[in-house]
């Protein structure tokens, strides 16, 4: 390992070199089962040839240009992403704090457009928006933010699914303008609200009550991951804001703030834009992505294979004590056990299967969206018998 690399992660001793569906093979040739897509990032799997193509050949046409001129395949993957989730106005940048960051930056001005003077955006306990200053000081965990005060101010901070909470702030702050959460919490440790879609259509009656934005972190949740293009579609309510990155471009950075309504009119000329944000090749990898999502039935693929993922694991773990729960929102799939686990994460490396471990106990998987059910029965084997092996030890 270089030391000329910022030591700014954990990593692990392995050089994967190349891959192909769910598979990957490291320098010395061992393969290994991908159950954690890049987390949530290549959903199409690895080597996916329409994706290769498609990239392949914009990149032979033309790989940038800047946003003062118009670029027709943002255009064209700005219309397919309202097309799809009945919003009305895309914003494009490089990842996912970027995208929150612009959310964050809409929420603001419109407070200040309604003449709030301290615009202030609820946000929630074990919510991770990011790393930048701003997506930081949102995230709900002090891990994030040691370290980096002072840190952006405008947040409160209120349990995860919990309305109640959100309601008692709404008497007290005359400053909020928006709620910011993710449908399901990744980092957190895949906390699904308890009531469904309860929780989201709750939140949508209070902010439409007090005037204030919706705005939906999907960067993981959405594109599929979830049995739904987007995971609010789950819900029978929209969005004023959503934010989008991790599975949009399979690999190719790329990230969107989508919105709807007043939050789509919010931006004017001069106050947000970024260099490479949607540039055609970028672009390209997005339309690639959403050809074959649609293409292949990913979505509902995603929702059966997760189901499956979940009763199997849960028909394996029956009566092994020292597993809590497993739980599942289509394929973002959490197994929750009694105690830290993030050594699973090397000892399933060793036995040839990648996976995560998040919020200390939860073995987090996001297999990519084309795993098939033979190769999820392997995934539950090889996982099984690690964690029962960790468990009884
Ligand atoms: C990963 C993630 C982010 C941050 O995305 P980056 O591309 O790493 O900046 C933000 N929100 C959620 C919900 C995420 O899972």
């Amino acid at each position: 390992m270089s030391q000329h690399l910022m030591n700014t992660y954990g990593r692990q001793p392995v050089t994967f070199v190349k891959g192909q569906g769910v598979w990957l093979w490291d320098e010395r040739g061992n393969q290994y089962l991908d159950a954690l897509a890049g987390v949530a990032v290549n959903g199409l799997g690895h080597a996916h040839p329409g994706l290769v193509k498609a990239i392949g050949e914009q990149a032979a046409r033309l790989i940038h240009v800047s946003n003062i001129y118009t670029i027709a395949e943002q255009a064209k993957l700005a219309d397919r992403l309202c097309e799809l989730s009945g919003m009305d106005r895309v914003f494009f940048c490089n990842s996912g704090c970027e995208a929150n960051e612009a959310a964050i930056k809409i929420a603001r001005l419109y407070g200040h457009n309604k003449g709030v003077e301290n615009p202030t955006i609820i946000v929630m306990d074990k919510s991770f928006h990011g790393r930048t200053m701003a997506t930081l000081s949102a995230t709900g965990n002090r891990k994030v933010q040691v370290g980096f005060e002072p840190l952006v101010q405008g947040f409160v901070r209120v349990p995860f699914d919990d309305l109640d909470a959100v309601r008692h702030v709404a008497e007290q702050d005359s400053n909020i303008v928006a709620v910011l959460v993710e449908p399901v919490q990744g980092e957190g440790g895949i906390n699904i609200p308890k009531d469904g879609a309860g929780y989201l259509k709750g939140l949508r009656e209070i902010c439409d009550k007090h005037g204030w934005l919706l705005m939906l972190d999907e960067v993981q949740s959405g594109i599929a991951r979830t049995g739904t293009m987007f995971a609010f579609q789950h819900t029978g309510i929209k969005p004023d804001v959503m934010t989008l990155a991790k599975g949009l471009g399979s690999g190719v950075p790329i990230g969107a703030c989508v919105a709807r309504g007043v939050a789509a009119e919010t931006f004017k000329p001069g106050n947000h834009g970024s260099t490479f944000g949607g540039n055609p090749l970028a672009c390209a990898a997005g339309l690639a992505t959403l050809d074959a999502i649609e293409n292949e039935g990913l979505c509902a693929h995603a929702e059966k294979l997760g189901d499956w993922i979940n009763q199997a694991m849960t028909a394996v773990f029956q009566g092994v004590s020292g597993v809590v729960t497993v739980r599942n929102a289509g394929l973002m799939i959490g197994i929750e056990l009694d105690r830290p686990c993030g050594e699973l994460v090397k000892l399933a490396l060793e036995a040839g299967l990648l996976i995560n471990v998040t919020a200390d106990s939860v073995i987090r998987l996001l297999p990519p969206l084309v795993m098939t059910q033979d190769e999820a029965q392997q995934l539950v084997d090889r996982l099984s018998a690690l964690v029962k092996q960790f468990l009884s030890e």
